[in-house]
């Protein structure tokens, strides 16, 4: 199997899209590697700093990897958000095969050298690096329209002077769901394609959009989709029903509906690779 580094480096140029989806616990696990194999699909598999500590550090990198094998998927392992190097360093520590460092918040010379660094860090792993650049509207956060969006010239210079893989641009997602359908900009998606035509451009927020905008994100130099919280909620929503409406005690029994809730809306989202 390849690395995810060397997958990496023709992706933007080859205009491959790899769905990246976040896990919870084994059950979410197991509704996201249940499509995986179905739809014959490679994933990465992403887990929060919140959720490295929900799980532990090294009960995740055997658990994604023993269940990926479990059901005959490829994936690669990677941290999402990370704001700090000791977080990547646990990971690093912890065979994850990528990962993020979010500097986003700081000002843009302080997010080029935190990357700088976490970029020095991964590279003794020959793990690929995925930095932010503008400002994703973070969870229970309203994204302004334009406010805090990629600039394609700034997004050329940081990729130059940090060397990261990866770069999650900001062109009118926001994280969580949304309560109006938000107005992308592909306009600006498409300058920044030409302008960094070899690193892998990334999706943050993309729970909640409508497929159209999806498919044509992946059309414009989308290389990689985040999904986070529809798995969340997909999980949750059956589960709370499962529990309600039954006296069972056998957790096992109530886990199966809401991983195939998972699952099914995994699927959905690897059929738009389709397209
Ligand atoms: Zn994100």
């Amino acid at each position: 199997m390849k690395s995810l580094k060397e997958i990496y480096k023709t992706m933007a140029r080859k205009n491959e899209t790899l769905f990246a989806m976040n896990f919870y616990n084994l059950e979410t696990l197991q509704g996201l590697l249940k499509a995986a194999a179905s739809k014959k699909r490679s994933i990465i598999l992403q887990v929060s700093p919140s959720s490295l500590e929900y799980m532990g550090a090294k009960v995740i990198g055997p658990l994604a990897k023993s269940a990926a094998e479990e059901f005959n998927v490829n994936v690669w392992l990677h941290l999402d958000h990370a704001k700090k190097l000791e977080t990547v360093e646990t990971a690093l520590e912890n065979g994850f095969d990528s990962i993020m460092i979010d500097g986003s918040e700081l000002d843009v010379e302080d997010n080029i050298n935190l990357t700088k660094e976490a970029v020095a860090l991964a590279s003794w792993k020959n793990v690929p690096v995925e930095a932010e650049l503008g400002y994703v509207a973070k969870l229970g956060e309203t994204q302004e329209p334009g406010k805090g969006f990629t600039n394609p010239e700034e997004a050329k210079r940081f990729v130059s002077e940090t060397g990261v893989d990866a770069l999650a641009i900001a062109i009118g997602t926001a994280h969580g769901f949304y309560k109006e359908t938000p107005k992308l900009d592909f306009e600006l998606l498409r300058k920044i394609r030409e302008i960094i035509p070899n690193t892998v451009l990334v999706l943050h927020g993309s729970s909640g959009l409508p497929d159209n905008d999806l498919i044509e994100a992946i059309n414009s130099g989308i290389n990689k989709i985040n999904v986070a919280t529809e798995f969340k909620d997909a999980f949750m929503t059956s589960l709370k029903k499962g529990i309600c409406n039954s006296d069972e005690i056998d957790i096992r029994k109530i886990f199966p509906e809401a991983i195939e809730n998972v699952c099914g809306i995994a699927e959905h989202k690897l059929d738009l690779l389709e397209r």
